[in-house]
């Protein structure tokens, strides 16, 4: 993971040398002339950047009619003599580029150099330009490698000089399109300078002579195509260069690999994020096939064919509004079952809704008690519906699934849950047990990244909820009655790059071993988390019986949780504040792309904090 920035690679002529790039021009205008064929200043400057070579190769592309090898070779000797007779005319250093080069250096920053200039060139501009003040800590040229621009090898040459294995920590800097391709093809950050570069293509007393309206509409048009090649910056002059570099440097210490030791979103692999680099259609034949294939894969982990899922584009509340407004009566009555904050928002969520509800409220360190249950079924006959949350991740305890639900249907009633912090890690048969419905989403133990939500339900009650949700966008039925009339299409716009990276993290929960084996990794992270922090002399809120294996609540003791959480951020990991209003607490989840390596590595991190 790159940390901060450890290079600046450069290119030469037009960049930091030879104000407007001239050198190579008169070259080109030469080398075709010597073949009879006249070239414009335009046509010789386009392919800038490239080697010379393929730069003479790219001009004679432009020509109305083909040239033979042997005319290339012959321009391209003409080019060479022009070139070498000129080229030290052409090394005076651009503005502000010696101070730049200095203060990046002071930073302990590479300075390297990639370039067009074959290396018998480059001997002639090294000299002189290092007698007026620059050079830097690396140079190459297109020969020494097998290919030039846009190709990365040079800057892949350079990073292994400097002994960077993460191309991130470089900065490409360049005048022409050419570089910035450079740039983005070895995956460094792309800097594109406009006063002085190739594209803007001017001599400084050019620029001097055009009006303040003029250099505007021109550094416009450089601007528009150093963005169209795909630069992460473009700057004026090279003195904004450092602001380019700090802005960066914040960047990546933003983006620094922490582990999330949170209820979602989590830690999640690089695949997954690395499966949401393309951009499709909701309504593209490929893509709904996929949207189907997840719809399938999140079926199978708890239920079967007589069950769908259905994707909703939002978090997991979204997913459990849907399911209320869905599939519960208008009037019939819907029991709650509440031992958290997670019970307590479905309240309000019946309450916005205007749903007929009851609700039995716990202590939120106990799980919910099925006796108290059972006199409620047993007096309460009107009840059509039971709703409760499985893991309530607001203290990590997990409810009493089977027993609960076995009694619900004993009652007979609907039985609907909010297993958003459960499914995948804990077995939910939904056939056998006969459970309607289930609420989760992409970011919880599926090790997605947050953005969708899901439902999966009975196909028979789904059918008979048609017309009932009180909500047009989380009207379940019109979903699911889009995905399956069209074959996996969103019914509004779908999350295209959340659900490809969903795809993936279904394709690495298989790989590992699906249920058994994430709900393994997770018991034993679990297990080294909690003895850990015991021995340190953490107390857990939650029973041992009643805990989960997916997050525990901490009492924090005379501990400020702000203090713990930036000290704790610095190392590495990133935790949870608790939700008890009983004493103060924290939270420390266990799901996500963590091991019990990256346990065994917190507890000794806090213990060197707490003993500091
Ligand atoms: C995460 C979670 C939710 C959903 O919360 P969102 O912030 O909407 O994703 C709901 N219930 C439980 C038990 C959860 O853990």
């Amino acid at each position: 993971m790159a940390t901060k920035i450890k290079a600046v690679i450069f290119d030469w002529a037009g960049t930091t040398i030879d104000y407007g790039c001239f050198a190579p021009i008169k070259g080109f205008i030469d080398g075709f002339k010597s073949i009879g064929i006249e070239i414009t200043n335009e046509m010789a400057r386009k392919p800038m950047g490239l080697l010379k070579l393929d730069h003479t190769r790219a001009i004679a592309d432009m020509l109305p009619e083909p040239i033979s090898e042997e005319q290339i070779m012959t321009a391209y000797g003409a080019f060479e003599k022009t070139l070498f007779a000129n080229i030290e005319l052409h090394c005076d250093i651009k503005d502000y580029v010696i101070g730049v080069v200095d203060a990046l250096r002071t930073q302990g920053i590479k300075i390297g150099s990639t370039t067009g200039y074959t290396s018998q060139m480059m001997k002639l501009v090294l000299k002189k330009v290092a007698d007026a003040g620059y050079s830097p800590d690396f140079w190459i040229s297109p020969d020494m490698t097998t290919k030039g621009r846009p190709y990365p090898y040079m800057i892949w040459e350079n990073l292994k000089q400097f002994g960077i294995s993460e191309p991130r920590e470089a900065i490409k800097v360049g005048d022409t399109t050419a570089d910035i391709q450079e740039g983005k093809n070895a995956n460094c950050w792309t800097v594109g300078v406009i006063m002085g570069s190739s594209e803007l293509g001017f001599t400084r007393d050019e620029v001097k002579a055009l009006s303040a309206e003029e250099l505007k509409k021109h550094k416009k048009r450089v601007r528009a195509s150093y963005y169209k090649a795909g630069a992460d910056y473009i700057i004026d002059d090279m003195n904004e260069l450092l602001d380019v570099v700090a802005d960066i440097n914040k960047k990546l210490k933003l983006n620094a690999d922490r582990k999330l030791l949170t209820p979602g979103p989590l830690t999640t692999r690089y695949s997954v994020k690395n499966a949401m680099l393309t951009d499709h259609c909701t309504w593209d034949d490929e893509y709904k096939a996929i949207t189907a294939s997840v719809i399938k894969d999140i079926t199978n982990i708890s239920a079967n064919e007589d069950y769908t899922t259905v994707l909703l584009q939002g978090s997991g509340t979204y997913a459990v509004e849907s399911m209320i407004s869905s599939l519960c009566g208008n009037d019939k009555k819907i029991l709650f079952l509440v031992n958290g904050e997670y019970g307590k928002r479905m309240l309000t969520i019946a309450d916005k809704l205007g749903k007929n509800y009851t609700a039995l409220e716990f202590e939120m360190t106990e799980p919910l008690d099925v006796k108290v249950v059972e006199e409620e079924l047993k007096n309460n006959t009107d009840i059509e519906t039971v709703v409760f949350v499985h893991c309530e991740t607001t203290t990590g305890i997990i409810n009493p699934l089977k027993e609960l639900v076995r009694l619900a249907k004993f009652y007979d009633k609907k039985v609907l849950i909010d297993a958003m912090s459960s499914f995948g890690a804990y077995e939910i048969d939904m056939p056998t047990l006969d459970i309607d419905s289930l609420a989760s989403s992409s970011n919880k133990c599926l090790e997605g990244l947050p953005g969708l939500g899901f439902v999966v339900v009975k196909k028979s009650l789904l059918e008979k909820c048609a017309g009932n949700a009180l909500s047009h966008s989380l009207d379940l039925y019109d979903q699911h009655k889009s995905f399956s009339d069209s074959k996996g299409k969103f019914r509004f716009t779908s999350p295209t790059n959340v659900l490809l990276a969903l795809r993936q993290a279904l394709d690495n929960y298989k790989m590992e071993g699906g249920l058994e084996a994430r709900k393994n990794r997770y018991i034993e992270n679990h297990k080294v988390l909690v003895e850990g922090l015991e021995k340190l002399g953490f107390k857990a809120i939650v029973k041992p019986e009643y805990q989960s294996h997916i997050i525990t609540t901490f009492e924090l003791g005379d501990l400020d949780f702000s203090k713990l959480y930036e000290a704790l951020k610095e190392e590495g990991f990133v935790i949870y504040p608790g939700k008890l209003t009983t004493k103060p607490t924290f939270r420390l989840g266990n799901i996500g792309d963590v091991y019990p390596d990256d346990m065994i590595v917190l507890i000794k991190i806090l213990d060197k904090l707490l003993k500091n």
